[in-house]
């Protein structure tokens, strides 16, 4: 499913470095990303959903090198193919909680917006306990509320890769095991890939796998000269 080949990724107007020489993840599985805080666990996220591109090597999502699409095919396939819970969730404040779910596919004349799917949003929000709150505005939500409804987002176009930042970080314990089931069920049941970034050592048990940020890291090499520097 994917497939990551000598990337090398940096920030424009930063130090920090993420090197990945390989990283392979079968479909079917359930890969978690670990690592302190600045250790690049969104930054490589954001490179296997193609929202970031690498200076150099190879991110395939399938069949595809993502990096050597267009922007805007870029986008494309990620809407279609991907479901993605971002850690600042990306809901738009003044759309409902209905409409927030259906967003995807609102905006990808790609996707048609079924009466299945308008079901399937629905039915969503009603196994993370918001069914109750289709027609609330995003902005009269609390952030373990928002965190829920960027879950069904992601799972409204049955995707065969599902990234998660931090998706359990604003619940208390029972809303964060409800939303690691959901997204592991799915997983299971679909055998779709999911790739989750994840603090909560508690949770690592519902993983196949564990990847620590860590090894990708590309720390600012230490010279003689900065070092007499210093
Ligand atoms: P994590 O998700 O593990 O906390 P990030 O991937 O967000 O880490 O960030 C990794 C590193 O990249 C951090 O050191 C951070 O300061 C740096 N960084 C993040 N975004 C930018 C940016 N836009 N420009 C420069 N540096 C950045
Ligand atoms: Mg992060």
């Amino acid at each position: 499913m994917i497939h990551i080949q000598q990337l090398e990724f940096r920030y424009p107007h930063g130090e920090f470095t993420l090197r990945v020489d390989e990283l392979k993840i079968e479909s079917n599985r359930k890969v978690a990303i670990i690592g302190p805080s600045g250790s690049g666990k969104t930054t490589l996220l954001h490179l296997l959903a193609g929202i970031k591109t690498p200076q150099a090597g190879e991110v395939h999502v399938g069949e595809t090198v993502i990096n050597q699409l267009s922007t805007r095919a870029r986008r494309d396939f990620r809407i279609q193919r991907m479901g993605l819970v971002f850690q600042n969730f990306e809901l738009l404040d003044y759309l409902s909680v209905l409409e927030n779910i259906l967003l995807p596919f609102r905006i990808s004349p790609a996707m048609q917006l079924t009466r299945e799917i308008k079901q399937r949003a629905a039915d969503l929000a009603d196994r993370v306990g918001m069914g109750d709150k289709l027609k609330r505005y995003a902005n009269r939500l609390s952030q373990g509320e928002r965190q829920r409804v960027a879950v069904c987002r992601a799972l409204l176009g049955e995707p065969k890769l599902l990234l998660a930042d931090e998706p359990t970080g604003n619940l208390d314990p029972a809303n964060k095991n409800r939303v690691l089931k959901i997204l592991t069920d799915y997983a299971d049941r679909s055998g779709a890939a999911l790739v989750a970034v994840t603090h909560d050592h508690d949770l690592l048990a519902s993983f196949d796998r564990v990847i620590d940020c860590k090894e990708f890291q590309h720390l600012p090499q230490v010279t003689a000269a900065s070092e007499a520097a210093s």
